[in-house]
């Protein structure tokens, strides 16, 4: 099974289609916002700055970042492959992150880049639901990805939470530090013949259609 990186806006269904991949293929999703959003709960220098960034919308430094996915990567279940959310987020990463599959002698996969207009992405991050226990991702606002308990999660039953950084003001930043920082990899994964362009717009079902082609059965 190759490994996926998924590449799109804040809010365009990175981490929605994750899940649906982890589900189907039994591989596991790494999203480095959950991992940082976990690391910035404790009680130090490093969690403060984290917390900070995620708040202003703003990138959490690479070494940081290249820690605790290295810590993630090393674990048993990363072997026959996994999906990357929200990782690379700029070029530095992605050299970071080839030099990292060299060491463990992993391939590079497949990488698929989620499309969708900046204000479409807008309004799904106001009605966007997370789950505190399983990160679960939720949207009041779409039909087809409301919870079935009005506010709870359908696998743990506990009140969903609207994340701080998901509001209109924060999303118009980390919309500009995606067109700065993370766009440029479209041209890097192209390059190398590995890009996947889908469009995003049409709803969760269609979108994962493709995906499947692209991964296969
Ligand atoms: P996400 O859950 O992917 O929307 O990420 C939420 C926030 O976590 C981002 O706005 C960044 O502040 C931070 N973040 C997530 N992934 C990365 C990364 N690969 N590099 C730097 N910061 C990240």
């Amino acid at each position: 099974m190759k490994s996926i990186i998924f590449i799109a806006p804040p809010a365009a269904g990175k981490g929605t289609h994750s899940t649906l991949v982890e589900e189907k293929y039994g591989i596991p999703h790494i999203s480095t916002g959950d991992l940082l959003r976990s690391a910035k709960n404790a009680n130090d220098d490093r969690a403060k700055l984290i917390s900070e960034l995620i708040e202003q919308g703003k990138l959490v430094p690479d070494e940081i970042v290249l820690e605790l996915l290295k810590e993630r990567l090393a674990q048993e279940d990363c072997k026959n492959g996994y999906i990357l959310d929200g990782f690379p987020r700029n070029v530095s990463q992605a050299e970071a992150y080839d030099k990292i599959l060299s060491e463990i002698n992993m391939p590079l996969g497949n990488v698929i880049l989620l499309e969708l207009d900046k204000e479409i992405a807008k309004k799904r991050i106001t009605g966007r639901l997370t789950c505190p226990k399983c990160n679960a991702i939720y949207n009041s606002e779409a039909e087809e990805l409301k919870p079935q308990v009005d506010g709870y999660c359908d696998n743990c039953h506990v009140e969903l939470q609207h994340r701080s950084d998901d509001n209109a003001e924060t999303y118009d930043v980390r919309y500009d530090t995606y067109m700065r920082e993370t766009a440029p990899l479209i041209d890097y994964y192209d390059a190398k013949g590995v890009l996947f362009r889908i469009d995003s717009s049409v709803g969760k079902e269609r979108t994962f259609k493709e995906i499947e082609k692209i991964i296969g059965e």
